[in-house]
């Protein structure tokens, strides 16, 4: 059996037509379009490619992207202060503080000072504890609107947009940080799965992930997931991102897995083509929620 291939180019440039669509509707009736800032400190090679191709994703659908960047040698309060200016701004809709800041800042006291609303990283503490306290998915919400991360957040969608059973399902996410892993295991929590949350602890990582109907993996290491850890059928995310003698893979053995697996979605061209969408998802949403 050859696995169904989950194309996150194909699903994001659909995602891309209904943004589109909903930011020209927001731009005419409020009169303004939905504005995200990004804000970096030092000149990461990553963080810059990464800046570049969000301000270019966000022109293109009709938004509004700014890029505030501070020298290298930027101190705490620099960093602080460019974020409560960026907080105060009414023209600023979402920010996103890029990873990694210089050597000796303290990431998360500045993610602390982001203000929740636009907070469309999702890393704030207030964003990631109403994740952590939503009401699973068919019961009354309980928390005020939160953003989640954009990758974990394209990670299900793709699942759902290609009519992945979740409800009832048993679901092993390998790695378990606060941006991909964590956040992924309670978005499929909240969906109702069964869920294992695997990391570098977690002994018989095979027999573990062979239960998984759903399985995610967010690790950072070429071909962790071989094809005898997966259970025939099985829907395959793939959010990992290493290169190979130049060539770019995910964290699945993706030749060998996909003739076991019933989904997956390949590296490149799976789950990163969701993330900038995703973050223009919650951008939108931002806007909205602060023009009420
Ligand atoms: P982190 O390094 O923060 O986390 C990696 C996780 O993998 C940790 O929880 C770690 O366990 C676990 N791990 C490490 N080694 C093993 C092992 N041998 N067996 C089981 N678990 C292990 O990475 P990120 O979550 O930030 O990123 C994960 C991957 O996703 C990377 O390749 C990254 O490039 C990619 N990524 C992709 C994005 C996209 O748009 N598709 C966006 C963001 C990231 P422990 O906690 O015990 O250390």
């Amino acid at each position: 059996m050859t696995a169904t291939i989950l194309d996150g180019k194909a699903l994001s440039a659909t995602l891309r037509g209904e943004i589109d669509a909903a930011v020209a509707e927001f731009t005419s009736q409020h009169g303004y379009a939905p504005a995200i800032a990004v804000m970096r400190a030092g000149e990461d090679p990553a963080s810059v490619s990464y800046a570049g191709q969000i301000l270019k994703t966000f022109e293109k659908r009709g938004m509004t992207a700014s890029l505030h960047t501070l020298p290298e040698t930027a101190t705490q309060a620099e960093i602080v202060a460019l974020v409560q200016q960026l907080n105060a701004d009414p023209a600023i809709h979402g920010i996103m503080v890029q990873e990694p800041l210089p050597k000796g800042i303290d990431e998360a006291a500045v993610k602390a000072v982001l203000s929740p609303d636009k907070d469309v990283d999702g890393v704030h503490p207030v964003n990631t504890g109403r994740l952590a306290q939503a009401a699973p998915v068919g019961r009354p919400a309980g928390v005020a609107p939160f953003f989640v991360p954009a990758t974990p957040a394209g990670g299900l969608e793709m699942l759902k947009r290609n009519d992945v059973a979740i409800s009832g399902k048993m679901a092993v996410v390998v790695g378990r940080s606060t941006i991909v892993g964590k956040p992924m295991a309670l978005l499929l929590m909240r969906e109702n799965a069964t869920v294992i949350v695997a990391h570098s602890r977690t002994p018989d990582l095979a027999g573990v992930c062979r239960q998984a109907d759903i399985l995610c993996a967010a690790v950072g290491r070429a071909n962790i997931i071989t094809a005898d850890m997966v259970k025939p059928g099985a829907a395959v995310i793939d959010f990992g991102v290493n290169f190979v003698d130049g060539s770019m893979c995910g964290d699945v053995d993706y030749e060998a897995v996909k003739e076991v697996a019933g989904l997956i979605t390949p590296v490149p061209g799976g789950t990163g083509p969701m993330t900038n969408v995703m973050l223009a998802i919650n951008v939108l949403e931002a806007a909205r929620l602060q023009a009420r």
